[in-house]
């Protein structure tokens, strides 16, 4: 599948497919394998949002949302949260639907103004919705995040975050603050979150996290210094762990079980 961004949002021509949304929902095959929908299929829609996402294999995707699924059931079809998606839907068509998900967001809680309370409007040349009184202008949020591994030869420190079940651990993240890089964020967060200190933060990669609209940067990170302390609000239990006997971590659909896996891997190779 080849996905080329539309430079415009603005629907000029008839989609062929369709990503279609309703609230956090996605409609999604039964068999969680297709997230596109074929346009002509569909004869009338009680549309709420549509934006041009771009062209699959050249063919124009929109993203549509509706605001009831009773209005849509289609046999070998079924509504579903993205996130139960993770890891079982193809990962191109999970970012697509991310995408989609992401701008239908962005459309539904930027009705109006933040700075005078006007309503808004699609500015139909940007991926913008501009206030119709000041004209300040909307774009779709992201928010920057890190996470990182911090490693120490064979050992990684991993920390269990208060929403995950006993067990189960993962790297440290957090949400990048104004004014500071994303190698000064990670070390901020590691401090605050585990207490230790870090050098030689390395960038890895990235991965959108679309819930509700993350960008999360992946790190490496040499250990520097200090004692394990938990801050028991994020994070109520963090250790170190040998790469040869490594607790439950996350799937590798996610960055951070990606970012131990890469470490693991290179950490074997180098033996
Ligand atoms: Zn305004």
């Amino acid at each position: 599948m080849n996905f080329e961004p539309a430079l415009s949002p603005k629907v000029e021509s008839p989609p062929s497919w369709l990503i279609l949304i309703c609230g956090k929902q996605i409609l999604v095959s039964q068999c969680s394998t297709e997230v596109l929908f074929p346009a002509d299929s569909i004869e009338s829609l009680n549309i709420v949002f549509q934006h041009r996402l771009g062209a699959v294999n050249q063919q124009h995707l929109d993203a549509v949302v509706i605001d009831n699924t009773e209005e849509l059931s289609i046999e070998g079809w079924e509504w579903a949260n993205l996130r139960d998606l993770l890891g079982v839907l193809h990962e191109p068509l999970f970012h697509l639907a991310g995408r989609a998900l992401q701008f239908s967001y962005w459309d539904k809680t930027h009705q109006y103004c933040g700075q005078c309370g006007g309503a808004t409007i699609p500015a139909d040349e940007y991926r913008s919705r501009m206030c119709t009184r000041c004209e300040l202008h909307f774009y779709p949020r992201l928010s920057p995040c890190v996470i990182g591994l911090i490693h120490d030869g064979k050992r990684c420190l991993l920390a269990r975050n208060v929403r995950h079940p006993a067990g189960r651990f993962s790297t440290i993240a957090g949400f990048i603050e104004p004014g500071e890089t994303a190698e000064q964020a990670f070390a901020r967060e590691v401090r605050e979150e585990v207490g230790v200190q870090v050098k030689n933060i390395r960038y890895a990669f990235s991965q959108p996290w679309p819930f509700p609209g993350q960008l999360m940067l992946g790190f490496y990170a040499e250990y520097a210094g200090g004692e394990i302390q938990v801050d028991n609000i994020e994070i109520i239990e963090a250790d170190w762990f040998d790469i040869d006997n490594l607790p439950q971590t996350p799937p590798e659909s996610t960055i951070s079980g990606l970012l131990i896996r890469e470490y693991v891997q290179k950490v074997r190779e180098q033996k």
